[in-house]
């Protein structure tokens, strides 16, 4: 018996999100069955220590007792109103208590409807069309984000998914992140068009790769000079890289951020948020549409405070930097042992490491030049010693609270082994 061919007889590709299928790898994903804490357990009876957490929700690890009763209460008082319950209230206060940027809160179920919310929601308070994102941030799959840079920085862009309009296209400026410079050049020729900036102010989705000094900085200025909306992407770092995301991290105050992952505490939930007159553009209280009939589920709701709860507590990012670092500074010495080139990044619990030698990795292209060969048998190698990390070199890594000092030398102690294979 073969999961993914019976899986894929009758889903599409076998899987319900691309990056599951293990193409950027090689080989059959793998199924599992249940997780507890930092280890997931496989369908076949493996046990492997986890560092995709679901692609960052499970911060506190897998089925964290605290949200497993907030869920199984919630659940026991109905799955669903569609109408405003107290949870709504509680972890949108929750949320603004950590990130007072968030003024006024709407919450979404994916961090795709967040972000496309957030772009019509800047689109329709300015009345501008243009928005500026950057290549190798990901912000969701809807249309106006699915656009890459055409052949300079502010000619037309092209559509990287059929089904896109080009039309859309001329809409969408994709810069280079960590060029300030082409920022106020894209300004300086077309600010009065331009809606908004949407950014991670990590990135998290070209493996990781930080803002340089002034990058972020530069953002803001030049939004607010133009009167063009700021928009953080938070839905990956949102309290993963502290706790009030990388906003207060870096101290720069975006008008819009969007939220999702660990906002759902593993359940589908996402928001954006921001300045109070900004937000009020959105229905009912302005016209710019955007609704949801699954949007704030009590249960969904439940699972995220209890979260939020949690991450709140004393020495909480302290503990978890520590192990995250932890494990990339093991990481780099077994890497250098071994002879390979490897740079790290960590924060929070946020991380990534890239096959390369050529460090600081601050640019998109140097993630893309970086050995993409070496990351799939270091991936293989690390999955048949009993650690699950992401299938892709682009993405990034996560540490959770559960990670303790077993799983972090278990995890050292193959990568050491791998790496000396592989040298
Ligand atoms: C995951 C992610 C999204 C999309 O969220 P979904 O819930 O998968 O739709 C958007 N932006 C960033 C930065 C993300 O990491």
């Amino acid at each position: 018996m073969n999961l993914f061919n019976e899986a894929r007889d009758v889903i599409a590709g076998g899987v319900n999100s691309p990056v599951r299928a293990f193409a950027a790898v090689g080989g059959d994903p793998v199924f599992f069955k249940s997780a507890r804490g930092a280890w997931l357990e496989t369908e076949d009876g493996r046990r492997l220590i986890d560092y995709v957490g679901s692609w960052g929700p499970m911060i506190l690890g897998h089925c964290h007792p605290d949200v497993i009763d907030a869920v199984v209460q919630a659940a026991k008082n109905g799955l669903s109103f569609g109408a405003p319950c107290v949870l709504e209230t509680q972890i949108a206060r929750k949320i603004r208590e950590l990130m007072p940027s968030l003024e006024r809160i709407r919450m979404v179920s994916s961090g795709t409807e967040a972000t496309m919310s957030a772009i019509r929601l800047a689109r329709g308070h300015t009345g501008r069309d243009k928005i500026i994102k950057f290549e190798g941030c990901y912000h969701g799959h809807s249309d106006s984000l699915l656009i890459k840079a055409g052949s300079g920085a502010l000619t037309l862009g092209i559509p990287s998914s059929p089904g896109v309009p080009a039309g859309l296209a001329e809409n969408t400026i994709t810069l280079s992140y960590n060029d300030a410079e082409a920022v106020r050049a894209a300004f300086a020729e077309l600010a009065e068009q331009i809606a908004c900036i949407i950014v991670e102010p990590i990135a998290g989705n070209m493996n990781m790769v930080p803002p340089v000094a002034g990058f972020l900085e530069t953002l803001r200025e030049e939004c607010s000079k133009a009167g063009a909306i700021l928009i953080f992407d938070e839905v990956m770092t949102g309290f993963r890289v502290a706790k009030g995301g990388a906003q207060a991290l870096f101290g720069i105050q975006p008008d819009l951020t969007t939220l999702g992952k660990i906002i759902g505490g593993g359940m589908p939930a996402a928001a954006f948020g921001g300045r109070a007159d900004i937000m009020s553009s959105i229905a009912p209280d302005g016209p710019v549409y955007q609704a949801g009939t699954l949007s704030g589920n009590p249960v969904a709701m439940a699972a995220g405070l209890a979260t939020l709860e949690k991450i709140d507590e004393p020495g909480f990012y302290e503990a978890l930097g520590a192990r995250t670092r932890q494990l990339t500074d093991g990481l780099l010495s077994a890497a250098q042992d071994a002879g390979i080139p490897l740079t790290t990044e960590n924060q929070g619990g946020l991380f990534g490491f890239v096959f390369s030698d050529d460090a600081p990795i601050r640019r998109f292209e140097q993630v893309a030049a970086a050995n993409v060969d070496r990351f799939k048998a270091f991936f293989h190698g690390m999955l048949d010693a009993g650690v699950y990390l992401a299938p892709s070199a682009f993405e990034a890594g996560f540490v959770s609270a559960a990670h303790g000092d077993e799983e972090i030398s278990t995890t050292l102690d193959a990568a050491r082994k791998v790496l000396k294979r592989l040298s």
